[in-house]
């Protein structure tokens, strides 16, 4: 088989600053060893997020000069909500800035104290905007999801059995939402199956509770069902995505993922009534209906961008171009979530750094090796990020502790990653002089995106 190729040529470059290793100790000690504190120009390869870092295309590029600035019923609204209708089927689709903004105005309206919304695994910002309401997030991610190393197809899935026993003993007027994220991110970019879809479409018709799918992956996801779910080979992933979408009452989506754009997002959903609620919430926090927080030239980015994501040419070196690094860390016997995912790979900080307790945060030890080691920037997905504090003021930790390494669409070459590759390799060597890290500074929501750390002695 021959190698498979980028499905893009380059029209524009931006350039990499490369900086000593010297340098980098001196700079993340300045950031309090908190990669988020980092300046992007001090940082050679940012893994960070693959949120609004993708390279958009001519076309979509060429749409920026099409845009429609009226404040009402602009043109680009309306091709956006073309594109988001052909994809979701769904009547009602309502712009927002960010996925999070959806979020917001959905939880606002939805949430609520003594509510639990149960979901295959929450996104920190929708967990966070659940819990800013008053309410609980409940993850219910199937078994296999909580073992990093073991191979299975839909790692994603949300457990059944455990989404119909807490409904019942939660009462189903207390669960106001079920949520299933595609791709599983804070999981390991993990897919949720078709059938797993509509076996929760059917416990939530049971019980009356409307299913939301936080599809900021969609594209991603539906080709892992093309490729690995029987019945799905001779579908485009388009179709596969109008059958998925099907199930769904309501839709959140960041267009900063599956859509090639640098900002924006949707909500996009059946119901006419709950829609006028979430309008008018809009209108106070986003903007007009038509524009929900975004310009017209943005609105055609998404437009295009969410036609290109669902092309299979992409999609397959997508799905290859991740899949390439896990192999080549698997082959140095690093530990990682496996099978890779579809926009990142999650490197194992708990099987890296054994050594290391989960209260001294192993994933942001291992974050910052990587920067210190090769200017590498990625996000710790564990202790930090999802830790909690129990009433004895002990740490509780999450199940998995984790280092992403978010991969950003169509922007970095094969080289690029072969070098991070490599970096990982020589960090794993000398694994074992890594130190563990203490908190000295936390926000009471969010706290990795401002926290600041010491290295222990
Ligand atoms: C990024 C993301 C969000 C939030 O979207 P923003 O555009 O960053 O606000 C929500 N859910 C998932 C799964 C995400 O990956």
């Amino acid at each position: 088989m021959k190698t498979i190729i980028e499905p893009f040529k380059i029209k524009s470059v931006e350039p990499i600053y490369f900086t000593t290793f010297h340098q980098r100790k001196e700079l993340l000690r300045a950031a309090h060893y908190n990669p988020f504190l980092l300046k992007a120009h001090d940082v050679i390869i940012d893994l960070l997020t693959d949120s609004g870092t993708s390279a958009m295309s001519s076309a979509q590029w060429a749409g920026i000069m099409l845009g429609d600035e009226s404040y009402a019923g602009a043109d680009s609204f309306f091709k956006f909500e073309a594109a988001v209708k052909k994809i979701t089927g769904l009547p009602v689709v309502i712009p927002t800035h960010q996925g999070r903004a959806a979020e917001k105005i959905l939880f606002t309206i939805l949430g609520g104290a003594g509510k639990t919304v149960l979901s295959n695994t929450l996104f920190d910002t929708t967990r966070a905007n659940v819990e800013f309401t008053g309410a609980e997030g409940l993850d219910l991610v199937c078994a296999a999801g909580k073992q990093p190393g073991l191979i299975a197809d839909f790692k994603g899935n949300i457990d059944l059995i455990a989404l119909d026993t807490h409904i019942q003993q939660l009462g189903a007027d207390n669960i106001p939402a079920v949520v299933i994220t595609i791709t599983n991110n804070s999981g390991g970019g993990q897919p949720v199956s078709m059938e797993n879809i509509r076996g929760a479409r059917a416990i939530c018709t049971k019980y009356q509770i409307p299913l939301i799918i936080d599809a900021c992956r969609f594209a991603e996801n539906c080709y892992f069902i093309k490729m690995r779910e029987p019945g799905f080979k001779n579908h485009t992933v388009l179709e596969i995505a109008q059958q998925l979408f099907s199930h769904a009452d309501m839709v959140t989506m960041s267009a900063k993922k599956d859509a090639f754009a640098n900002i924006g997002g949707f909500l996009a959903l059946q119901d006419e009534v709950l829609a006028q609620q979430f309008r008018n919430l809009l209108i106070v926090t986003e903007g007009f209906p038509t524009y929900g927080g975004l310009a017209g030239r943005d609105l055609e980015a998404i437009a295009q961008g969410l036609e290109e994501i669902v092309d299979e040419d992409y999609l397959k070196y997508r799905i290859r171009s991740i899949e390439y690094i896990g192999d080549k860390l698997s082959e140095q016997g690093i530990p990682l979530v496996l099978p890779t995912g579809g926009h990142a790979v999650y490197l194992d900080a708990a099987s890296f750094l054994p050594h290391i307790p989960r209260h001294e945060y192993p994933g942001q030890a291992l974050a910052c090796a990587l920067y210190l080691h090769g200017g590498i920037r990625g996000v710790e997905i564990g202790s930090v990020m999802f830790g909690k504090y129990g009433k004895d003021g002990g740490l509780i930790s999450p199940p998995l502790e984790l280092v992403r390494l978010a991969i950003p669409r169509r922007v970095y070459t094969q080289s690029h990653m072969d070098y991070v590759t490599e970096v990982i390799t020589d960090v794993y060597h000398h694994r074992n002089t890594i130190r563990g890290m203490k908190i000295t500074y936390e926000a009471p929501m969010l706290r990795h995106f401002t926290a600041r750390f010491e290295m222990l002695g």
